[in-house]
């Protein structure tokens, strides 16, 4: 049976589902789900992120944690985490990069954290013979060593729950069944009346709250509270509370409806940075949040892809292109949010005069 088909049994026998249900079985269902079963990064897939785009977007970010490194004393061993890895681009670039700073890669104790097996095998291709362990969640990570974690377009996986406002009140999204059968979404009957941290707004308009998104920025603030380090999120978001139906599904590199084809497109939602930002700075470590383009820039991509272009003239055009896309305010550059976590007593590198 097609997902679809057992996502229309399940609502016909339970009920409406929350979105957040929803949206976990399309990306992890182990039958359907779009990661477990067919993830397409890249230019022929499904959707394109910042380190295809270019080999500065990883080597930058490999200096930017050597550097968070060096700042923690260059403890040996630490751990080094990356949060959905996809095909693996990210770490390697990072890595070769890295080895720049010596003693870096040698202290590192590697872990991916990673629910889909293709992407598992396409992640060991991309490292070669760098030793890594893979992880399904941070928790199993082992904590008692300083923390160095980055993720891309990692946390807009997150399932979210969808709120509605109606004229009497906030009502939860669900997904249901029309009179032909087919998925449509519908509000629950009940009112989620005043739910804590529902700002005002007015009727139609849809507030998304991530649980999966608070607990992760509660255990990252935690971890670096009590391990020290720093964890880097960089996501396509909203920087301040606001409303907004978010939820979308990729597919060949077009949007369709979230619930025309499940499991066969990616689906993300917005980053809610301020509720993840809080949560974590609740648990006990500083935050701070920048724009991409921002981060990149301080980090110093202008100079890197000058020194590209010089070693390869023929390519100047295109390193400039590839620039611009990841740090021009119409293109990624503003769009994309970039998150620290940190532990106390640390300047984290692209991030000097940025708010908490
Ligand atoms: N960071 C990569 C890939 C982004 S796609 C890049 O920038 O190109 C999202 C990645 O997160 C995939 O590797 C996907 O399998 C993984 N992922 C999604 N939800 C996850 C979860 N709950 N736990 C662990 N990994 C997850």
């Amino acid at each position: 049976m097609s997902l679809k088909d057992r996502l229309i049994a399940e609502i016909g026998e339970d009920g409406p589902m929350p979105v957040d249900r929803y949206m976990a079985l399309c990306l992890h269902d182990p039958r359907g789900g779009y990661y477990a079963t067919r993830p397409a990064l890249g230019e022929s897939g499904d959707f394109i992120t910042a380190p295809k785009v270019s080999q500065m977007f990883g080597e930058l970010i490999g200096l930017w944690a050597a550097e968070v490194w060096r700042r923690l004393g260059s403890p040996k061993p630490f751990r080094l985490v990356e949060m959905g890895p996809g095909d693996g681009t990210l770490i390697a670039d990072a890595l070769r990069a890295g080895r720049a700073a010596s003693g870096f890669v040698e202290a590192a104790d590697l872990w991916l954290v990673e629910t889909s097996a293709p992407l598992r095998a396409r992640q060991a291709k991309a490292l070669g013979d760098t030793p890594a362990n893979w992880a399904r969640e941070l928790d199993e990570v082992p904590a008692g060593a300083p923390l160095v974690l980055i993720a891309n377009e990692f946390l807009d996986c997150l399932p979210v729950l969808q709120f509605e406002r109606t004229a009497r009140g906030w009502a939860e999204r669900r997904v249901g069944l029309n009179a032909d059968g087919e998925l449509t979404f519908g509000l629950a009957p009940e009112q989620a009346g005043a739910a804590p941290g529902l700002p005002e707004a007015p009727a139609g308009a849809v507030f998304e709250v991530s649980p999966e998104l608070l607990s992760l920025g509660w255990r990252i603030g935690a971890r670096v509270a009590e391990d020290g380090g720093a964890a880097l999120f960089i996501d396509y978001g909203r920087a301040r509370v606001e409303c907004g139906d978010t939820l979308q599904a990729l597919r060949g590199h077009a949007k369709e409806g979230p619930l025309q084809s499940p499991g066969e497109a990616d689906l993300t939602a917005h980053v809610d940075f301020p509720g993840f930002l809080a949560t974590a700075h609740e648990a006990g470590a500083k935050t701070a949040l920048t724009t991409q383009g921002g981060l990149l820039i301080k980090l110093g991509v202008g100079a890197r892809a000058a020194a590209l272009s010089r070693a390869n003239p023929a390519n100047a055009e295109r390193i400039d292109r590839q620039l611009q896309r990841l740090v021009a305010a119409d293109q990624m550059g503003d769009l994309f949010k970039a998150a620290v976590v940190h532990s106390d007593g640390l300047e984290i590198p692209g991030f000097e005069g940025a708010d908490g």
